[in-house]
């Protein structure tokens, strides 16, 4: 059987891997140069592979549990085996966060391409995708600048829009409209939201623990915790990452979008009012700005007296009830309206891309017989934390059993080669 896999990404070569295992003949189509660019750069150069702690409930999409099967036939000790069948050593780090053992992202791409080879997998760069089509024959016809290809399955694995600089362009999208597939607007999403609150000047720079909430028309619809990083126009960090998905979707929709900052997570407005009243008695000739230091970074006390209109210079004895509880409140509930978001290059992922409806639990097009699809193409998008590459290996696994065997066992440490 001829399988060929358009795509060289993550999920593109899982897939030509799986269906190489299972005894086809597999060719992978990559338009740039070389493959699995992409994996370089995950992780921070490191490639977050999988996480031990991953669920349904850690991916996005307009059909939240289509993951479900799909996780369920491949988890994280599947990912975890599969890359040690490779030849990989696997690390888990702060809390089933899953690396290569060499601590570099090139090891993970470097296995695949040893897999890829010793699997006798045809792997050809530079091809330009021109039209892909299924003949009365029931055929798939590839046609490239240069050459024809015929394949009995074709796997779809062109990634989504996120850093285009590493060949996934959006272009697959095209390719899965001309087989009559509806593509979900996609959007970016793992990446930093944009304010014009003016205080987020003199907040710039400053990094610190704590707890955001997501109001989406004055309402909360998610909660994150972590190392917040302020910028001079954008909220950042990996919390802000874990909210991008539903605040670049509402502020796409024009509808009013709002990050509640709390500074001091750990405190309770009581316990902060009382701390306050406690420092009034013990500094009360003392400048505000300098006793509140004790317990906000400078910064965050400089904006927050700023926004409450109080002088930096007022003894902490002076200040009125109304003013402390505006400290308080300011220091659980700093307000950033959410204005845009940036493009896809600074996206980690995309949200949105070829609407599940049209795709089986196998991977496989309702709509075109022997057509698959993996990873980011589909409109699924996982947390930050190794979750978009378990979707790219499950989903490739998936595709790739099934394009040759027409069933997908959950996969076995002693199914590997
Ligand atoms: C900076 C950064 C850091 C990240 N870190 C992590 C992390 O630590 N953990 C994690 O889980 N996820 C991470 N991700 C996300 C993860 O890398 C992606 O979700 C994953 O690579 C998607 O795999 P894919 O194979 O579906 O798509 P891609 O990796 O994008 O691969 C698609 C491939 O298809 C090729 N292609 C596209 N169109 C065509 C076409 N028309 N014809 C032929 N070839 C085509 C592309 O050139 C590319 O090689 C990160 C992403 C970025 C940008």
């Amino acid at each position: 059987m001829e399988v060929g896999v358009i795509g060289g990404g993550a999920s593109g070569m899982t897939a030509a891997i799986f269906a190489a295992r299972s005894g086809a003949h597999v060719t992978v189509l990559e338009h740039t140069g070389r493959v699995g660019k992409k994996i370089l750069s995950t992780g921070n150069g490191k490639c977050n592979f999988t996480n031990q702690k991953l669920s349904k409930d850690d991916y996005h999409g307009n059909h939240p549990s289509f993951a479900e099967p799909v996780l369920q036939k491949f988890g994280p000790e599947a990912a975890v085996d599969f890359f040690e069948s490779c030849g990989m050593f696997a690390a888990s780090k702060r809390d089933g966060y899953f690396y290569p053992a060499t601590g570099q992202a090139a090891t993970v791409l470097n296995v695949l391409r040893y897999q890829l080879q010793s699997l006798g997998v045809l792997v050809m760069t530079d091809q330009y995708i021109e039209w892909a089509k299924k003949g009365k024959d029931g055929i798939f016809c590839v046609k490239t600048k240069e050459k024809m290809y015929h394949f009995d399955r074709l796997i779809l694995a062109c990634g989504g829009k996120a850093a285009p600089a590493t060949g996934s362009d959006g272009s697959g999208y095209r390719i899965a409209e001309e087989f009559g597939h509806r593509v979900i607007k996609p959007l970016p999403v793992l990446t930093y939201l944009r304010s014009k609150e003016p205080f987020l000047k003199e907040l710039a720079g400053v990094r610190c623990q704590a707890e955001i909430s997501l109001l989406v028309q004055g309402k909360i619809v998610q909660r994150e915790a972590g190392e917040l990083q302020l910028n001079k126009d954008n909220l950042s960090g990996i919390p802000v990452f874990q909210l991008s998905h539903q605040g670049i979707l509402a502020v796409d929709q024009k509808k009013k979008t709002t990050l509640l900052v709390d500074f001091l997570p750990g405190y309770s407005s009581r316990e902060i009012e009382n701390k306050v009243l406690k420092l009034m008695d013990m500094y009360g000739n003392l400048p505000v700005s300098e006793v509140l230091g004790g317990m906000l970074h400078k910064k965050i006390c400089g904006a927050i007296l700023h926004k409450a209109g109080i002088s930096f210079d007022k003894t902490v004895g002076t200040l009125t009830g109304k003013e402390t509880k505006q400290i308080v409140s300011l220091s659980k509930e700093f307000e950033f309206e959410i204005v845009s978001f940036p493009g896809f290059e600074a996206a980690q992922a995309t949200q949105g891309g070829v609407d599940v409806a049209q795709i089986d639990e196998n991977m496989m097009s309702r709509k075109v017989d022997g057509l698959y699809f993996a990873g980011e193409i589909l409109d699924v998008d996982g947390r930050c934390g190794g979750y978009n590459l378990h979707w790219a290996w499950s989903s490739g696994y998936v595709a790739g059993c099934h394009s040759v065997n027409g069933e997908v066992k959950c996969y076995k440490s002693a199914s590997v080669g």
